[in-house]
């Protein structure tokens, strides 16, 4: 087989239905989420040396020291925010490779995404045209701030993990509106929902996780 018959074995439908299927057995059961995973091109959202790795259920390097997040995760994360009710306005922190943000997208009416590594952005950027998704707005700023300019948000998703929840985020969601992240330092982190109430918040401890520390500022 020449090597160029490799690669397109290696993101091939099979190749592509057989993670559908690790993430079934892992527990994921909204069908529109495995249906998303399904359709979203990983492999475009990898260094093409990686490519053939893009349908293993693993974070992979996207550079600057930042992951790809693996696609439990992602599957996890997108059915956690969606369980609560329909969401129209959900920001994103930590658009990183932009996978994330092309496997939600179609779910929901917009996704404001916010990064801080312009070289990301950037790239996200150039994927999320080439696959055609115009419903995605992206900020080069430091999330952990929130975009008030276009808040109330429906729902919130964070890719990187603040060591508490922060507020500013939380007084950006309406209330009914929920945000899922990951909280605590790198070895003890938790995966959180946390519903909007009219008088303050609740929060739900989904699962532990590891993720890239949330951290300040734009590079
Ligand atoms: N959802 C991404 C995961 C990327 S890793 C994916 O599927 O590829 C987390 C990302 O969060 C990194 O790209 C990191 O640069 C970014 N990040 C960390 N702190 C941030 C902040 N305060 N504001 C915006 N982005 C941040």
């Amino acid at each position: 087989m020449s090597p160029q018959h490799i690669g397109i074995g290696m993101t091939s439908a099979r190749t592509r239905e057989r993670l559908i299927q690790r993430l079934r057995d892992e527990g994921i059961r909204d069908a529109r989420v495995l249906e998303r995973i399904r359709e979203t091109p990983r492999h475009l959202f990898v260094d093409e040396a990686l490519a053939s790795r893009a349908y293993e259920d693993t974070a992979l390097p996207i550079g600057n020291n930042q992951t790809i997040s693996q696609p439990y995760i992602v599957a996890r994360m997108t059915e956690a925010l969606l369980e609560p009710g329909p969401l129209e306005n959900v920001l994103e922190v930590g658009t990183g490779s932009g996978y994330q943000t092309a496997v939600l997208a179609p779910l929901v009416r917009r996704v404001y995404t916010t990064e801080r590594i312009k070289t990301l952005l950037d790239q996200a950027r150039r994927r999320f045209q080439a696959l055609n998704i115009r419903n995605i707005v992206t900020k080069h700023s430091d999330g952990g701030m929130g975009l008030p300019e276009y808040a109330p948000f429906d729902g919130i998703i964070v890719t990187a993990a603040p060591e508490g929840i922060p507020l500013a985020l939380v007084e950006q969601l309406r209330p009914g509106g929920c945000m899922v992240l990951p909280v605590g330092q790198r070895d003890q982190q938790v995966l959180v929902r946390v519903l909007r109430t009219d008088d303050g918040y609740e929060r739900e401890m989904l699962e532990r996780v590891a993720f890239v520390p949330l951290l300040g500022g734009v590079c």
